[in-house]
């Protein structure tokens, strides 16, 4: 049975920085991911503090804020079969030095923090991530 997804992915300041925007889109295409939808912003800290709730309590929570702010982001909605789940399998580990080869963050992650993608982490969060960046 087929489970099409659709999943949140952000390209982080650190990867829009240094103009990886285009391979990494190529790296969701080539894996037969469909880009849904796509906007480039920059967000209040406020936004980001938002985005990242879950997070408040962790002592990273507020450079985790000022760094998502700092620059601009690519927030795209990727749809695929599985989609959340393989998202996370392309993206690697959270921290880089720990990513397997071929995912997005080996390849471009520069360190915990500055780890170039972000990715939903279930079903449910997607759906609100999602309608967080694509409301309208
Ligand atoms: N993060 C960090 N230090 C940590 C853990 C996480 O700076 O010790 C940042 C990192 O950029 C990560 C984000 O916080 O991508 C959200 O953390 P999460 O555990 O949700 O990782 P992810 O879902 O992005 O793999
Ligand atoms: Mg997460």
């Amino acid at each position: 049975m087929s489970n099409i997804e659709q999943t949140l992915s952000i390209i982080k300041p650190d990867a829009i920085e240094r103009n990886l925007e285009n391979q990494i889109k190529e790296i969701f295409k080539n894996k037969g991911f469909k880009i849904i939808k796509e906007k480039k912003i920059q967000i209040e800290k406020s936004e980001a503090e938002k985005f990242y709730k879950v997070h408040e309590t962790k002592p990273f929570y507020n450079d985790l804020c000022e760094y998502l702010s700092s620059g601009p982001i690519l927030a795209m909605v990727l749809e695929k079969e599985n989609a959340v789940l393989k998202n996370r399998e392309l993206m690697g580990a959270t921290n880089p030095e720990d990513a397997s080869e071929g995912t997005i963050r080996k390849k471009y992650g520069i360190s915990i923090d500055k780890n170039s993608v972000h990715g939903s982490d279930s079903v449910e969060n997607a759906k609100i991530e999602i309608e967080f960046f694509f409301k309208d």
